[in-house]
C-alpha cells in the first residue's frame, strides 16, 4: 500500500464553491455585510449563462476564496447526507462577539473553542470560529461534511491527504469527527459530521456544490492525481480553470471534491488592485461577451 500513500500533504482549503440565489443579494451579503472582497465576477464556465462570483480575503489568497455559482431563480437545496454542509471562516476570539453583534446567530462551544452558527439570505449554513491564530479576515477555519459513513472520507484525509484525526465530539444531535493538517495554514481543518437523523442532501441554492483543496504545484497535483486512480477513484483530467489547474473526483462519501493549484492566479487577467471590478470570461467564453452580458443580470458594486 506504501505507494498508495502519499507523503506531502494537502496545503489547506483552497476555494469552497457553493449555490446561491440571485446574483446581487449574494453580492450584497458577501461584500456589504461580511466585507469580503469581490475577488472575480466570471460565469460557470461549464454552464456560462450563470454568474460565478467569487469573494477573498483583500488578496485573494488560496485558503480564502468562497465562490457561488448565482442562480437567479427562487429554488432551495437541501443539506443532508453526501455533500458539505458547511463552511467556516477563521476569527479572532474577539471578533466572534464583534460579528454576534453584527450578525446575530447562535454562539457554541466545539472542541473547546467559541463557534458563531449563521445563515447567508439564501440559506447557506456558515460559522465563524474562534481561532488565536486567524491570519487576514476572510481565510477559512474549515468545512464540515455530512457524511452517512464517515470512514472512507476518512482514509483519503489521513492516507492520500495527510490530515490526522484530532478529536470526536457528540453535539448537534449527531458525532463530529475533526481531521486537522499539521502547522496553521487557512483553512486546515476537516469535520466529518454524522447525524443521528439520515438524510440525502439535495443540490440546489443554500448548499454546497464541491469543496476544492490546495495543492502545492502541479507536481504535487500530479502525485496525488496518482494516488487517488491507484486506490481507486475515477479522477478527471488536468482542467484548465483560467486562475488554477483543478483535477475532480467524488469522494465515496458523495462529496465532490477538487485539487487546485496557486498559480496561474487570480490576477492573471486583471490587476490584483482591481481584481473584481469587471466580468471576465475565459478564452473560450469571449466571443460570447454581447451574448452573455445581455443575459446575466447587471450588478450594482457599493
Ligand atoms: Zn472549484
Amino acid at each position: 500500500m506504501s505507494d498508495q500513500h502519499l507523503k506531502t500533504p494537502i496545503a489547506g482549503l483552497h476555494h469552497v464553491t457553493a449555490i446561491s440565489g440571485p446574483a446581487q443579494e449574494n453580492l450584497d451579503f458577501y461584500t456589504q455585510r461580511l466585507q469580503t472582497r469581490l475577488i472575480k465576477q466570471t460565469v460557470n464556465f461549464d454552464a456560462p449563462e450563470m454568474y460565478h462570483l467569487y469573494y477573498g480575503a483583500a488578496d485573494a489568497r488560496p485558503g480564502s476564496v468562497m465562490t457561488f455559482f448565482n442562480r437567479e431563480e427562487r429554488s432551495q437545496g437541501q443539506a443532508g447526507e453526501g455533500a458539505a454542509q458547511s463552511f467556516a471562516y477563521a476569527v479572532s476570539p474577539e471578533q466572534i462577539a464583534q460579528w454576534h453583534e453584527e450578525l446575530g446567530g447562535t454562539l457554541s462551544t466545539r472542541f473547546g473553542t467559541q463557534v458563531l452558527s449563521l445563515t447567508d439570505p439564501h440559506g447557506q449554513a456558515f460559522e465563524m470560529v474562534a481561532d488565536a491564530d486567524a491570519g487576514a479576515w476572510g481565510e477559512f477555519h474549515s468545512v464540515t461534511l455530512w457524511l452517512a459513513d464517515p470512514t472512507p472520507t476518512a482514509q483519503i484525509l489521513t492516507e492520500v491527504f495527510g490530515y490526522v484525526h484530532v478529536g470526536q465530539e457528540r453535539g448537534d444531535g449527531g458525532t463530529r469527527d475533526r481531521y486537522a493538517l499539521p502547522g496553521n495554514a487557512p483553512g486546515r481543518v476537516v469535520d466529518l459530521w454524522r447525524s443521528d437523523t439520515p438524510g440525502r442532501a439535495r443540490p440546489g441554492p443554500g448548499t454546497i456544490h464541491h469543496v476544492a483543496f490546495r495543492a502545492r504545484d502541479l507536481d504535487h497535483q500530479a502525485a496525488l492525481r496518482e494516488t487517488l486512480l491507484a486506490r481507486g477513484h475515477n479522477v478527471t483530467e488536468v482542467k484548465d480553470r483560467q486562475y488554477f489547474k483543478a483535477i475532480y473526483f467524488r469522494e465515496p462519501g458523495g462529496v465532490l471534491f477538487e485539487i487546485a493549484t496557486d498559480g496561474p492566479g487570480f490576477d492573471t487577467d486583471e490587476p490584483m488592485a482591481t481584481l473584481g471590478a469587471q466580468l471576465k470570461l475565459p478564452p473560450q467564453h469571449e466571443p460570447r461577451r454581447a451574448e452573455l452580458e445581455a443575459v446575466l443580470p447587471p450588478l450594482t458594486q457599493h
